[in-house]
């Protein structure tokens, strides 16, 4: 694989303060800005393989996958009922279950996490132990997957050299498949302007588990740049409207659990009133604007 050059003109965080460390030892020469080759932030240099490693082994990922109800609804509008869908990073398969919710039964999950086993006991699906790059290697090796989506929910911030990951993905996929994408949608306009208001350091950056930063427009340029034509996006509920209305959870993460139940209580009143339909909607259209906390596309190979 070719080593891809990086070119940034500033850094947005010169270095990232050690505060944004979470759960690790700090590398202190680690910047943070957009990079122009890659069009979308990312963390510079990224760390190496043996640290990365290191950190997952000691760290358990929190399981902080809300909203697969909604990610599982956006790729079902997409694909038919019979299709083989593959979550690759499928935790303990809880999007899965979701997909099996809505009458999908060809079902592939892929783990390393401890969470794997709990999968293994859902009564339905293909889930194995296995990580991403070892599911990479075994496709390469035999000449490509023949699945209809693959699903990757909060994957692509967290490795490095996302664009080679993608070039990867559409190497192995088949023409006209379907890549599902959700990641944090980071350094979108409403934080934006809590920054500026505020001079917070961007409290959304965690390193070293999340090493890139997307926003709908970067993460639409990645998968394009990588073969993938967007066909569907759809946000979820910008947490960060919270923050500008003064109920700051950054400073005091005591109201971390106010916001939290604010936004269920929306979500769930306007499920209640048999209007999930108009929750998409609401969604897909915050999308539109770049708006949201999270970013969740479909994307075609070409
Ligand atoms: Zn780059």
């Amino acid at each position: 694989m070719v080593t891809r050059k990086h070119k940034f003109n500033n850094y947005t965080l010169d270095p990232i303060p050690k505060e944004l460390w979470r759960e690790a030892k700090s590398l202190p020469e680690t910047k943070l800005g957009f990079c122009d080759e890659c069009g979308f932030y990312h963390v510079d240099p990224y760390p190496s393989e043996d640290y990365l490693t290191d950190f997952y082994t000691s760290y358990e990922m929190p399981t902080p996958q809300q909203n697969l109800s909604e990610t599982a609804r956006l790729l079902a509008k997409n694909i038919d009922i019979k299709s083989k869908v593959i979550d690759v990073g499928c935790g303990d398969g809880s999007f899965l279950l979701e997909m099996n919710k809505l009458g999908f039964e060809n079902l592939v999950g892929l783990d390393q996490s401890p969470g794997i086993e709990r999968a293994m006991k859902l009564g339905f699906g293909d889930f194995s132990r296995k990580n991403l790059w070892e599911f990479l290697a075994e496709s390469e090796e035999s000449g490509g997957t023949n699945a209809d989506a693959i699903v990757m929910v909060n994957v692509l911030e967290h490795v490095a050299e996302p664009l080679d990951l993608l070039e990867r993905f559409y190497n192995i996929m088949p023409k006209d498949s379907l890549l599902t994408i959700a990641v944090p949608n980071d350094f979108s306009p409403l934080q934006n302007a809590f920054l500026k208001v505020k001079g917070h350091l961007p409290w959304f950056v965690h390193v070293p588990d999340h090493l890139n930063y997307f926003d709908f427009g970067t993460l639409k340029h990645a998968l394009s740049a990588s073969g993938f034509e967007l066909i569907d996006q759809q946000a979820l509920f910008p947490l960060e409207l919270f923050l500008l209305q003064d109920l700051d959870y950054v400073k005091n993460p005591e109201l971390g659990p106010i916001a939290h139940q604010r936004r269920v209580m929306f979500e769930d009143n306007m499920k209640a009133a048999g209007m999930t339909d108009v929750l998409d909607k609401f969604y897909e259209a915050l999308a539109a604007g770049g708006f949201g906390r999270d970013a969740m596309v479909v994307a075609r190979k070409k």
